[in-house]
């Protein structure tokens, strides 16, 4: 069976705008993990007749009811107190929660004084499953009434996220004896619609396993997800349609379950015993940080140097004046000369050079905005991709580096390094 949750978050201060909801959003994205839909969010205030007809409407067309805020010890924290009267449940008080509050009080608060009221919050509906907080006082609770779960957790978020995955996600874990695995397929070089446009067919064909495709910092992203009893099940339900996503995307697949594109360069790098350097003048150092982030790059990633002005491309780099005075700074041969030369310098087997407008506004070449030479220098050969990357200069400098990072690995695993929309 499938099961639907709807959020119901509990404050006045959201109302009013005073904080975003960013409870909802945590906890919708986490749901999305274990394979229970959200259609709606609710926000009401902290008032138990609104509260009320939040939970008639959310009942009706959700079996699984989340509430945050609202379970602190002051007198607008009203949501536990109405939600056990709805669904007919007494409250009663917890000693063992109590304690851990009286502990807590003790260990963690030491200029805090408890007060009585702090007492309320060990009042819990009867028969419920405690979602004891590490990371304060309230408690959470969950319980079944009249066909719907209701799960309760305190609102502020450092509390509220780490107590729905701990505790939570295990409890939603059980209503269901399937299990849910996935595979995120990662695709560089190809828009969504295009990704969507491809695979829509499949898409709508697809129930187990099901196919969310969605966009991350310039790439696309699939993910396949099944249901099954036992992870060989679910694998088994999976390999046909990956591999039918193979077929259609092509080399634009960058890897299956990977982290990031540096990391799939990363493994090919050291896989084949290759060393790399880059030359990066609008991506600041861009491609450098990120081949730098992962751990255990030195082996294989040599270094790089940033020269921004025309001048440190020469100086640095040996990119001869004449070519930068003669075809502009921003151009193929700068790039290929760039790229050639970190090679020389690092003494790497591959070297990248970068050369681009990032915005927002052009230089006196009257070059456009988001322009980007991209270059890879290996022993025999350069390649060079020319690139319009728009006028977002975050989106321009990130795209770039992907490109350089992808002709890496196009170049390694012999796919062809100048196209990237197979
Ligand atoms: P407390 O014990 O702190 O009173 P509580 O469970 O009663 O916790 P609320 O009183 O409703 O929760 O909210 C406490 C604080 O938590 C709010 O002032 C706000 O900063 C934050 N908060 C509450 N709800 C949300 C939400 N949905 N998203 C993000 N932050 C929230
Ligand atoms: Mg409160």
């Amino acid at each position: 069976m499938t099961h639907t949750a709807e959020i119901i978050s509990v404050g006045t201060e959201l109302l009013l705008g005073n904080i975003a909801n960013t409870d909802a959003r945590d906890i919708s994205q986490m749901l999305s993990e274990i394979g229970i839909n959200v259609y709606f969010h609710t926000v009401v205030g902290d008032n138990p007749e609104r509260l009320k007809a939040a939970v008639a409407v959310a009942r009706s067309r959700a079996d699984i009811l989340i509430t945050t805020g609202g379970l602190g010890p002051t007198c607008d924290d009203l949501t536990k107190q109405t939600l056990a009267e709805v669904f007919g449940k007494k409250l009663i008080f917890d000693e063992k929660e109590a304690q851990e509050i009286r502990d807590y009080f003790a260990n963690r608060l030491h200029s805090h004084r408890m007060t009585d009221n702090n007492y309320r919050q060990a009042m819990l509906p009867e028969g419920c499953t405690v979602f004891h907080n590490d990371c304060g006082t309230a408690p959470g609770c969950a319980f079944e009434a009249e066909g719907v779960h209701v799960l309760m957790l305190p609102g502020p978020p450092g509390e509220c996220v780490p107590m729905f995955r701990s505790c939570a996600m295990p409890y939603l874990r059980r209503l269901s004896d399937l299990e849910l695995r996935s595979h995120n397929i990662h695709i560089f070089g190809l828009g969504e619609s295009y990704v969507e446009d491809k695979l829509r067919e499949l898409m709508v064909r697809l129930e187990n396993p099901t196919l969310a495709p969605y966009a991350k910092q310039g790439e696309v992203r699939l993910r396949v997800t099944a249901r099954a009893r036992t992870d060989e099940e679910a694998e088994r339900l999976m390999a046909p349609v990956i591999a039918e996503i193979r077929e259609k995307i092509g080399t634009c697949i960058y890897g299956i379950d990977t982290d990031s594109l540096e990391n799939t360069v990363l493994m090919l790098l050291k896989e084949k015993h290759v060393t790399l350097a880059a030359a990066e003048s609008c991506t600041g150092g861009l491609v450098s940080k990120r081949m730098t982030d992962l751990p255990g790059a030195s082996q294989v990633y040599l270094g790089g140097a940033v020269t921004y002005a025309p001048e440190s491309k020469t100086a640095v780099l040996g990119v001869p004046a004449d070519i930068i005075e003669h075809d502009g700074v921003v151009s193929s041969s700068v790039a290929e000369a760039m790229a050639q030369g970190v090679r020389t310098r690092f003494e790497s087997d591959l070297g990248i050079g970068i050369t681009g407008i990032a915005g927002p506004s052009s230089d006196e070449s009257g070059t456009p905005v988001g322009t980007v030479f991209v270059s890879l220098a290996t022993h025999r050969a350069v390649y060079t991709r020319k690139l319009h990357l728009g006028h977002d200069r975050d989106r321009v400098r990130v795209t770039a580096s992907s490109h350089a990072l992808d002709m890496v690995r196009r170049y390694l695993t012999g796919a062809d390094v100048e196209s990237w929309e197979s």
